[in-house]
């Protein structure tokens, strides 16, 4: 890394040119809330560039509906979206055959899940259950010593019901299941998990932890040096070894078994063929130092989040997980467990014109659907899995990527 630099003799070059400059600043953004047709001519009749292709016709029309989700709003960029399926859910929730939309400009990325999806159904479907669930806002409370520490932990714990209290009156849906303490010397976290409803529930729960961490301060006898609503201990858009044991968010396992016959007609591979490659991975997996071992459920989650108006950024937590497989008789079970998905089917983005539409081509759009639509996700992981596993098992990945993506170019 540190040869791009270049030697002693680039030295004062390569600072010239990192050093901060003082020239006259270009004229600044003014942060606009408003989202609408007005606003977002202005800011492109001040340029000189196009903006056909981002502030297009049909995105000024409808320009106001994204006033929630956006600040200096100046257009929309087109994603393509395809589909996926039937892919037969057989969950505690979903039950059905899905048609599941994936936003994605990465070619094959589709055709390899509808591969998976089509064995998954072809074996009579995935088996699906939601697990657990419980969002995690942690704050973090610095104290002058572990004594006061240890003083604040025990106000804390023994005001479990009027700190639920006020957390609960901050929304209608949320509803606190625990706070559990973290002392490392004089700092204290609390890890405070709740439900969430059908939203994913990140708003939600910063907005009642705030209130419960005022409410315990009011009366506490000790008062922290200092407090921070989240001490970055929640996993909050990040794997983490916390997220993989106790879950953020929705906790999914989906589980197929795919008979012997199907392997090889389908993907092309034998049982023992997938199970030397399965070991293989988890070897890799194990080495690299992984959080959990899976293929690619950020493949999944990625275009599944975009699709459908969850936030994308959560891929980076939701994307950790364990696949397994192992032979079952004349058939392949094949399993994906991920503790973290943060999907909901309300709130968020999932309002907005196309990503309602998305929800609603699953019939996952709305109230009482957000449960159903984690365990539909995990099952297009697992489908992910199946198609990329048998790929490298059978040698064909190279040649899938090369036919379906560069070989359309
Ligand atoms: P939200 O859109 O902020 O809140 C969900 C809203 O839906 C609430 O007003 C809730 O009411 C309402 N609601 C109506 N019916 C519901 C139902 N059946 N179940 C649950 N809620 C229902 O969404 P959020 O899920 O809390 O937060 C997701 C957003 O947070 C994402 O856009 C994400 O980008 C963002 N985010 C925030 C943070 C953060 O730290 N603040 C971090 C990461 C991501 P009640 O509140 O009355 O229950």
């Amino acid at each position: 890394m540190l040869a791009r630099l270049g030697g002693a003799a680039e030295a004062d070059a390569v600072r010239r040119r990192l050093a901060p400059r003082s020239d006259p600043l270009p004229p600044r953004f003014r942060v606009e809330r408003r989202a609408d047709r007005k606003a977002i001519e202005a800011w492109w009749q001040e340029r000189e560039s196009d903006p056909a292709a981002i502030a297009d016709p049909a995105t000024l029309d409808t320009a106001s509906l994204y006033g929630a989700n956006i600040e200096n709003m100046i257009g929309t960029v087109k994603l393509p979206v395809g589909a996926v399926g039937p892919l037969r859910v057989n969950g505690l929730h979903a039950q059905g055959d899905f048609t599941v939309p994936m936003a994605t400009t990465e070619a094959a990325l589709v055709a390899s899940y509808a591969r998976g999806a089509d064995v998954i159904t072809r074996s009579g479907g995935a088996s699906a259950a939601l697990l657990a669930d419980g969002v995690v806002r942690s704050p973090a409370f610095v104290f002058a010593d572990i004594g006061e520490a240890g003083t604040f932990v025990a106000w804390a714990a023994e005001r479990t019901e009027a700190l639920r209290a006020a957390a609960e009156a901050t929304t209608r849906h949320g509803k606190l299941e625990s706070i559990e303490p973290f002392i490392d010397n004089d700092v204290v976290f609390l890890v405070c998990r709740y439900t969430t409803g059908d939203a994913a529930g990140q708003n939600m729960v910063t907005i009642a932890t705030e209130a419960l961490c005022r409410a315990l301060l009011e009366t506490c006898p000790v008062t922290p040096r200092c407090w921070f609503i989240e001490g970055n201990f929640s996993g909050d858009k990040k794997a983490s070894y916390l997220g993989l044991i106790t879950g953020r968010g929705r906790k999914v396992s989906a589980s197929v078994i795919i008979p012997e016959a199907l392997i090889e007609r389908r993907l092309h591979v034998t049982i023992e063929r997938m199970l030397d490659y399965a070991r293989v991975a988890q070897l890799g997996a194990m080495l690299s130092g992984q959080i959990g071992a899976q293929g690619h459920y950020a493949n999944a989650l990625a275009a599944f989040y975009i699709a459908t108006g969850q936030d994308a950024a959560c891929v980076a937590e939701s994307a950790t997980g364990l696949t397994r497989m192992e032979r079952r008789g004349d058939g392949l079970f094949m399993s994906v467990t991920l503790p973290n998905l943060l999907v909901g089917s309300v709130g968020g983005g999932t309002g907005l014109p196309s990503q309602r539409a998305a929800l609603e081509l699953m019939g996952l759009a709305g109230a009482g659907k957000a449960s159903a639509l984690a365990e539909v996700a995990a099952s297009l992981c697992l489908a992910g899995e199946i198609s990329i596993m048998a790929a490298l098992a059978a040698g064909d990945f190279t040649r899938a990527h090369h036919s379906l993506a560069r070989g359309r170019r």
